[in-house]
């Protein structure tokens, strides 16, 4: 491990003034913690594990260096007079899980660039569209690819892309792509990747697979390791209920709330609909989204959603990874998630780049055991609460807790005896 001291600017961190000046525009006053610890280091060329979740800036943390250290080299390339590689080949891989955070990356790589005056070509490839246009965006080669491991596998047997003058790896939610099934794809990706190399590894959890990977690919790496979820923004809490009654508890902190905009989760496709129905019918309106629905389809929801006007969006874990939604107030999670990774990776939707927000957990009986495996996993602990009017029996608040359980939520009793309102009470009271 290596000595870091923290910056406070982004000047500071060795950034040249074309990605300066687009910090300046984009409103980014200072870095966030994993950008002021990794990037001085990986502008120097070493390798990086960082346990960092989508909202803390990871995305600028890999793309600012790479941008720069691409440009530089082109700098010097043209004073060398020797012109670069031809053909089709790729300078910076970014491998990602999901379709979405592959167009989220590029997107966020594109707008970082624009001071480059199209110097730096990135192009985004990735399943469930047509191979023809991403084969055509990859003529002539591309400085930085960022791509899903299924389709980039596909390009390279039809000699689209070649992997052989990669400087820079780049692996992006490693947790989520290894829990996907993309273990072979992986293997035979990193295979015709070149031996030396700069590799930069991204987790929000560690598993053992994770772990492994970390062994054999990255060399003598700074680890940097950050809360998975700042407490100071992104407060948690759960309520427990009957399962009968848990959509018209739903409806109810909806519509009280009258929340800017929800992200509800549900385990199953099945599920996003029948909700999405059964809020219909209480007056609330919904979209959903999940893997079913088609590239487009998709695409034109989350867009929309992104855009303010869809106020509340059902989902399944497919909207759990890397979607970056500014402002997201609040996510519920009406289904628990199977994985304790994974709700972490869903209220981690909410309460980003420093903004407050809200993590619901919404438990009825059959929940309880997971979530206190849940809470284990993450080192979290969270009263149970309960909302007036939805309370459930004596019996289910001894199983729910380990300890007393609070007030029911608007009873008009103090909800947490001596203590400071959190960052939600405020918020909530106010919303
Ligand atoms: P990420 O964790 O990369 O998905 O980034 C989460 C969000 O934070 C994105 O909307 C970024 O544009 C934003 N962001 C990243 N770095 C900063 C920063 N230093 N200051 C303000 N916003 C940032």
């Amino acid at each position: 491990m290596s000595t870091i001291t923290t910056p406070i600017n982004f000047t500071e961190l060795g950034l040249i003034s074309p990605l300066l000046a687009r910090l300046t525009e984009l409103k980014y006053q200072q870095p966030t913690p994993i950008q002021a610890q990794a990037i001085p280091s990986v502008l120097d060329g070493h390798d990086l594990i960082a346990g960092a979740n989508t909202g803390s800036g990871k995305t600028a943390t890999f793309a600012l260096p790479l941008l720069q250290q691409i440009f530089v080299q082109q700098q010097a390339d043209k004073t060398l007079s020797s012109s670069r590689g031809k053909g089709n080949y790729v300078t910076g891989l970014i491998l990602v899980p999901t379709r979405e955070l592959a167009k989220q990356v590029a997107d966020s790589i594109k707008s970082y660039a624009v001071h480059f005056n199209g110097a730096i070509k990135t192009v985004a490839v990735f399943g469930g569209v047509s191979s023809n246009t991403q084969m055509l965006a990859l003529r002539g080669g591309t400085d930085i690819l960022v791509a899903t491991p299924g389709r980039l596998l596909d390009l390279i047997t039809n000699n689209a892309i070649k992997l052989d003058k990669v400087k820079t790896l780049v692996l992006d939610e490693a947790d989520r792509m290894l829990s996907l099934g993309f273990t072979e794809e992986l293997a035979a990706l990193l295979a015709l990747l070149p031996k030396k190399k700069q590799t930069l590894l991204f987790s929000a959890t560690f598993p053992e697979q994770v772990q492994t990977l970390t062994q054999e690919l990255l060399n003598n790496p700074v680890e940097i390791q950050l809360q998975s979820a700042d407490a100071s923004t992104l407060v948690q809490r759960v309520f427990t209920v009957n399962k009968g009654q848990k959509t018209a508890l739903l409806a109810h902190l909806i519509k009280q709330h009258q929340w800017r905009q929800a992200l509800i989760f549900v385990n199953a496709k099945n599920n996003c609909n029948h909700l999405a129905d059964k809020l219909s019918k209480r007056g609330i309106t919904a979209e959903v989204f999940h893997g079913d629905k088609g590239q487009g389809a998709r695409s034109r929801v989350l867009e929309a959603f992104k855009a303010g006007e869809i106020d509340v969006l059902i989902a399944t874990d497919i909207a759990a990874r890397g979607l970056d939604i500014e402002k997201l107030p609040v996510v519920i999670n009406f289904d628990l998630p199977r994985s304790p990774s994974d709700y972490m990776h869903r209220i981690g939707r909410s309460g980003r780049a420093g903004e407050v927000g809200l993590a619901l957990s919404l438990i009825d009986h059959e929940d309880y055991h997971h979530f206190k495996i849940i809470e284990k996993k993450n080192k979290i602990r969270l009263e149970r609460e309960q909302v007036a009017g939805f309370e459930v029996a004596e019996d289910d608040l001894l199983i729910a807790a380990d300890k007393p359980m609070a007030k029911p939520e608007g009873s008009g009793k103090k909800k947490r005896k001596n203590k400071a309102p959190t960052n939600a009470d405020i918020w909530l009271k106010n919303s």
